[in-house]
């Protein structure tokens, strides 16, 4: 079964596209942070960053940097964030790769991180040594 975005690709459900090419969508999310969020997927339905090759990386995030210029632009912004919710336990809902790019305004009460942690002496070399083995 195709996802919720390769029905908007294909035109089987409405959306509002900002802006598209032969591997990129861009569309408006209809239940935004602020108006204007938007979505910046690629067309075809990989599940999450880590299936994405590594080629069409570069289209995506340039894609991202264009619609964030155009939000900047539009609503005359200081500031947005741009992330991506990847599974479920993370906040993802729909299992087709995406970025999120959103306004941000002054006060506005949106927040991402809550009860920041410490490291205590030597746990944070502990915690690098340990991704570092795992990066190839
Ligand atoms: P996730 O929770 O997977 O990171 O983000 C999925 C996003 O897709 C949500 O912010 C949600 O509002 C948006 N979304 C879900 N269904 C639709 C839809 O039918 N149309 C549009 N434009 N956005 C959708």
């Amino acid at each position: 079964m195709s996802t919720i975005f390769t029905k908007i690709i294909n035109r089987e459900i409405p959306a509002e596209i900002l802006y598209e090419t032969d591997n990129v969508i861009s569309i408006i999310d209809i239940m935004p942070i602020h108006y204007g969020h938007a979505l910046i997927i690629p067309k075809k339905e990989y599940k999450t960053f880590l299936d994405v090759p590594e080629a069409e990386l570069k289209e995506l995030l340039a894609v991202t940097q264009l619609i964030a210029k155009a939000l900047v632009k539009t609503f005359k912004l200081e500031g947005f964030n741009f992330f991506s919710n990847n599974g479920e336990i993370a906040g993802q809902s729909v299992h087709h790769f995406h970025i999120h790019v959103t306004p941000r305004y002054p006060n506005d009460k949106v927040s991402f991180a809550h009860n920041l942690k410490k490291y205590n002496e030597g746990q944070m070399k502990e915690v690098a040594d340990k991704i570092r083995a795992n990066i190839s």
